[in-house]
């Protein structure tokens, strides 16, 4: 979807005065691009009605930058169409706050589950219960208890001989009764809908009253996913959707129908296999995202999701004081990691998606423990003072860690290259960070 689109844009954007021939090519790229990728063809034919007429007005074709103009209708209408604004999740005035899980086997239900679940207890502070209510699939179970593992969060389960309904019952009375202010119902999926699953998932509904009904879709399934999310909706009456798999779903169809067809809300996106990768949806950020305008808000966001606000604070001061030293270098490259692949970091800088090929960037796990071998070589006083490194102690710390001086003069360049970007980062300075990267 992307590349039509922001090739449009592009040829667009370059253009002073437009002509309605202009227009009208640019229109049939962006008709052909959503068609591409697979979005509902009604919501296309709406869309580009829409942008039209807004074009057409006079006024925008004899403004001063009309190119830029239409380029904005575009945006602007894009993000409509996926919603206008990001809506959160409903918390309920007494806790706790019951969410129920719906959609297809296979859509990532359970997967999501641990995400958001591990996304609201740490970003806005809640205690979580996970609760087992997929009786029917081998190891289901199972799958929700490693997950609960390994983020740390418990799991109610009555086995699989208690019905659904009755273990949500539970679940919930058991939640208040232990203080636990967000409860997450994973329930069974089907491979199609039919009116077993259904009914089950009513009647859970009716028993528990859940404040969330999130729908769980898999956006690669394109326009199927949109006509999946509307037959839901119409059975359950759901309070947001899902989408997963947007990492893999590269013509981005689902996100542009859906919203459209159910006029419920997206409400977040499963971006990765990952337990860290889901994000909120904002229609102007992805909308952004999609013409190629990048997408710095993601991208601070993911940051301070990973950095700790007082770590933080204290980072910006120590850059500020130009104490910076070896020490944070260790840190940040451990919290860079946990943010995942630098490829996918860069690509929500503004422009940075045309820098060709970004898997080169992609950290190698090996080349960081070695990183760190040759930071563990220094002696306290050399990480805390990284200037005091001269040529006699580069040999120590090369002897020290099984590398050669040149790997180690090559560390100390990065080292002082990031002290640079940060520095640059803290003072607001983004455009000097792009020169860095060579942007
Ligand atoms: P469920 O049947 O709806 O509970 O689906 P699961 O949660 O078991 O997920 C099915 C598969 O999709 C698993 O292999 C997940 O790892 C994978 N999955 C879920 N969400 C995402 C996502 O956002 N991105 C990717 N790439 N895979 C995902
Ligand atoms: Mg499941």
């Amino acid at each position: 979807l992307s590349d039509r689109l922001q090739g449009a844009v592009q040829t667009m954007g370059k253009k002073g005065k437009i002509t309605e021939g202009d227009l009208k090519e640019m229109m049939r790229e962006v008709r052909l691009a959503l068609l591409e990728a697979d979005v509902n063809f009604k919501v296309v034919k709406d869309f580009v009605k829409r942008v039209n007429e807004r074009a057409l007005n006079s006024e925008v074709l004899q403004s001063l930058s009309p190119a830029q103009q239409v380029v904005k209708i575009v945006n602007d209408e894009l993000t409509d169409l996926m919603g206008g604004e990001h809506v959160d999740i409903q918390y309920a005035t007494t806790p706790p706050t019951v969410i129920m899980m719906a959609g297809l086997q296979g859509a990532g239900k359970t997967t999501t589950v641990g995400k958001l679940a591990n996304f609201l207890k740490k970003n806005d502070h809640k205690k979580p219960l996970l609760v087992a209510g997929d009786i029917y699939r081998p190891a289901a179970i199972n799958q929700l208890q490693t997950l609960g593992q390994q983020l740390d969060i418990p799991v109610f389960t009555l086995g699989d001989q208690v019905s659904p309904v009755e273990i949500a019952k539970q679940a919930v009375e058991h939640a208040k009764l232990q203080g636990y202010d967000l409860v997450f119902i994973d329930t069974a999926g089907r491979l199609q809908i039919d009116e077993r699953l259904m009914t089950e998932l009513k009647d859970i509904k009716v028993a528990v009253q859940p404040n969330e009904i999130l729908l769980t879709v898999d956006s690669m399934t394109g326009q199927e996913a949109a006509n999946v999310a509307k037959a839901f909706d119409e059975e359950l009456d759901v309070t947001g959707v899902v989408l997963t798999k947007l990492d893999g779903d590269t013509r981005g169809g689902a996100a542009l129908s859906i919203v459209s067809v159910t006029g419920k809300p997206i409400k977040f996106t499963g971006t990765g296999e990952k337990l860290t990768e889901i994000e909120r949806f904002y229609p102007d950020r992805m909308s952004n995202r999609i013409l190629g305008m990048g997408d710095m808000l993601t991208l601070i966001e993911k940051a301070q999701a990973e950095f700790d606000e007082n770590e933080a604070e204290a980072m910006a001061a120590k850059m500020r004081e130009n104490t910076y030293d070896f020490n944070d270098f260790i840190k940040q490259m451990d919290q860079m990691n946990n943010m995942g692949p630098l490829k996918d970091i860069i690509k929500l800088i503004p422009g940075m998606s045309k820098l060709g090929n970004l898997d080169q960037l992609n950290i190698d796990p090996k080349q960081m423990a070695h990183t760190k071998a040759i930071i563990q070589s220094m002696t306290p006083y050399e990480r805390e003072n990284p200037d005091s490194i001269n040529q006699s102690r580069r040999r120590r710390i090369a002897n020290g860690s099984a590398s050669t001086v040149q790997e180690v003069n090559r560390l100390i360049k990065q080292f002082n290259e990031s002290r640079k970007m940060m520095s640059a980062m803290t003072n607001g300075n983004m455009g000097a960070l792009q020169n860095m990267m060579g942007g």
